[in-house]
């Protein structure tokens, strides 16, 4: 039987989400931004956390690990470059390590960048990656504790990951995203058709993930930074493909 998730928002734009595992009723929750949310979420599928799935260090992905931790036991899984920084930790992980939730196998991958130890974890039998705010739909995250290469680097790896796999991000930023996409790629067909799906969903009061990374490749400049028309654009050509992160990135925070 195959893994089922279930997703939901939490905070102000966090995204929840568990892994469930339906051959052992193994449960993960993906980070842990408040315990009500996710208690909730709990209740409505009527699955018993097992574990907590840390990304990285924030405050609002760890801020609900205590409570969930001392209502239900459940094991936490952390960036072995940060477990000093997270409260309640049991395990620590880093690149390559597999991390086992019921008969449910996922491989951890350092994606360092948006803080210095931030890792994701890819489930291969699923093809369901769970990324933090490493990647976002149609964006990337802020680059605060590494430099833009270690997250071009992080980047690749998760656009390496195969073209129908789904990933899970930490927030809902993809309409805000699509609308700074567009003044970096302004004729990106792919772009455009992600911005009118997107605005189907929004407009049902649906979340705009898991999206698919082959889809994902194709629009969200901060996966295309090594397209030479793109560097052009920007005044770029030949550059590093890293430094074309880091001007796209610029201009985002800057947008
Ligand atoms: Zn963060």
């Amino acid at each position: 039987m195959r893994a089922q998730t279930f997703l939901f928002a939490c905070l102000k734009d966090n995204f929840g989400v568990l892994l469930h595992d339906p051959q052992t009723g193994a449960t993960a929750s993906i980070d842990a931004p408040e315990a009500a949310p996710i208690e909730a979420a709990l209740k409505k599928t009527g699955w018993q956390l097992t574990d907590i799935l840390v990304t990285h260090h924030h405050d609002d992905h760890t801020a609900g690990i205590g409570a969930l931790k001392a209502h239900h036991r459940c094991r936490v899984v952390a960036p072995r470059a940060e477990a000093q920084r997270i409260a309640h930790v049991d395990e620590t992980v880093g690149e390559g390590d597999t991390v086992r939730i019921g008969s449910l196998e996922g491989r951890v991958l350092d994606t360092p960048g948006h803080t210095a130890g931030h890792i994701s974890y890819f489930f291969p039998a699923d093809k369901i990656a769970f990324v933090g705010d490493t990647l976002f739909s149609i964006g990337c995250g802020r680059v605060i504790e590494g430099d833009p290469q270690m997250m071009w680097n992080s980047l690749l790896k998760l656009r390496g990951l195969p073209d129908d796999a789904r990933f899970y991000c930490g927030h809902e930023y993809t309409e805000a995203n699509i609308r700074f996409a567009k003044t970096i790629e302004p004729n990106n067909k792919a772009l455009a058709a992600r911005a009118e799906e997107v605005a189907t969903l929004v407009a049902s009061g649906k979340p705009t993930i898991p999206a698919t990374i082959g889809a994902e490749k194709a629009a969200n400049p901060f996966l295309r930074a090594d397209d030479a028309d793109l560097a052009a654009s920007l005044g770029l050509s030949g550059d590093p493909a890293w430094k074309v992160l880091a001007e796209i990135r610029q201009r985002k925070n800057r947008f």
